[in-house]
């Protein structure tokens, strides 16, 4: 795997705990990403559309080698997601530290 698909592998993952946890009122479905795992987890609409959003702007960044967003000078999100970003990469981190579930998460780092 290379560094852009194992990030959007752990950006589709927390997403997908995210959305569990917010979102299981709503009509939540598997959504062909084009990454290795996406088929495993299941999306409400906004959320789909967030992930569809990010990986479409990973695969476009103009830069190389990419600097982590913080520094990043070109600020390719839209208002308003990279909070959301940050607060699903947040909460599912701790979700998954807390549920002993971290053997998800060392599948894309290592
Ligand atoms: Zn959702």
């Amino acid at each position: 795997m290379d560094k852009e698909t194992k990030d959007l592998g752990v950006l589709a993952l927390f997403t997908s705990v995210y959305c569990a946890a917010h979102h299981s009122e709503q009509k939540r479905e598997t959504v062909d990403l084009g990454l290795p795992d996406s088929g495993k987890y299941r999306y409400c609409p906004a959320c789909s559309e967030l992930l569809r959003y990010a990986i479409e702007r990973r695969k476009r960044c103009p830069l190389d080698p990419k600097p982590t967003c913080k520094h990043c000078q070109v600020h390719c999100y839209r208002a308003g997601h990279r909070e959301k970003v940050r607060a699903i990469m947040r909460y599912s981190g701790k979700t998954l530290i807390l549920r002993g579930r971290l053997d998800l998460l060392w599948h894309y780092l290592f």
